[in-house]
């Protein structure tokens, strides 16, 4: 993991833990109080997420977030937490009522440099009419020992409901767990989802580099997301992968009217090509209506 990374997910684990100190300030946010703050003691050990050993976690004083001073900052909360105990942390941006959009920037932990974009569009001017989700992380254990699986070892991005299969056993790369939903993480993810209802979810991934072509409702905003970004619009082919249970799939299915997609990143995102990322999700969401 880069140090940029390495940054982004302590400005991360800083921002929940001063989280539980600020929720006076959110009543925009509504109903995000009295979750934010539950599980902020287990963000500790997000702070070891640099390294590859997680025994040691120290407890240091992080500076008051200067998260409310973001224009459109509606509240933080904790959507849940990882099998390790993690907190899934959620950020919320914009207009509080409006067209809901959420971005997850790590399901497969060893592939997080989605990470970078949602760290730069955590303070990105937004247009108007945009409720805005930011997961930076939906398997924090993953991330934390840079490994695809959660800490079951299973791929969060087979464990999904819709289409749930079984898949390999644990210690496969794509062993869909015990059963649909087994996981935590999924589990938090569905329960959000039911809630915020979101018209579009995008879905950070690497290695692949593209983005997939739909016939769909949501294939003009691929189309452009891929032109915006330079990443090839095309299929995906020879992977020998078994897609079931795929998160974007469950949301695109079961949440009514939404679009859902997933963005192949390459081997890496310098800083130059994550801003281009997070520009061109600012010019798709206002393709969503
Ligand atoms: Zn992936």
């Amino acid at each position: 993991m880069s140090t940029r990374r390495a940054l982004a997910a302590l400005a991360i684990a800083a921002t929940v833990v001063a989280c539980s100190s600020t929720t006076g300030n959110e009543s925009a946010a509504g109903d995000n109080t009295a979750v934010a703050a539950t599980s902020a003691p287990s963000s500790s050990s997000s702070t070891t997420s640099s390294t590859t050993t997680s025994s040691t976690s120290t407890t240091t004083t992080i500076p008051p977030t200067t998260t409310t001073t973001i224009p459109g900052f509606l509240g933080e909360e904790v959507i849940g937490t990882s099998v390790e105990g993690r907190p899934i942390v959620a950020y919320h941006r914009g207009t509080a009522g409006g067209i809901p959009i959420v971005v997850v920037g790590v399901i497969h932990g060893n592939e997080d440099d989605g990470l970078a974009v949602i760290d730069l569009l955590r303070t990105m001017d937004l247009p108007a009419g945009y409720d805005l989700w930011l997961l930076p992380m939906l398997n924090p254990d993953g991330q934390a020992a840079q490994k695809r699986t959660n800490a079951n070892g299973v791929d969060l991005n087979r464990n999904f409901p819709y289409g749930w299969g079984p898949i390999g056993q644990p210690g496969d790369s794509q062993y869909s767990g015990s059963g649909p939903a087994s996981e935590p993480e999924t589990q938090a993810f569905i329960a959000f989802a039911q809630r915020i209802t979101p018209r579009l979810t995008l879905w950070y991934h690497q290695n692949a580099f593209l983005v997939l072509p739909s016939q769909r409702s949501d294939g003009p905003l691929r189309k452009k997301y891929a032109e915006l970004t330079g990443l090839p619009y095309k299929a995906l082919t020879g992977t020998g992968s078994t897609f079931s249970g795929i998160a974007a799939t469950w949301v695109r299915v079961e949440v009514p009217e939404a679009m859902s997609f997933i963005i192949e990143l390459g081997d890496d995102l310098p800083p130059d090509q994550a801003q281009i990322h997070a520009d061109a999700v600012i010019t798709i969401i206002q393709m969503v209506n």
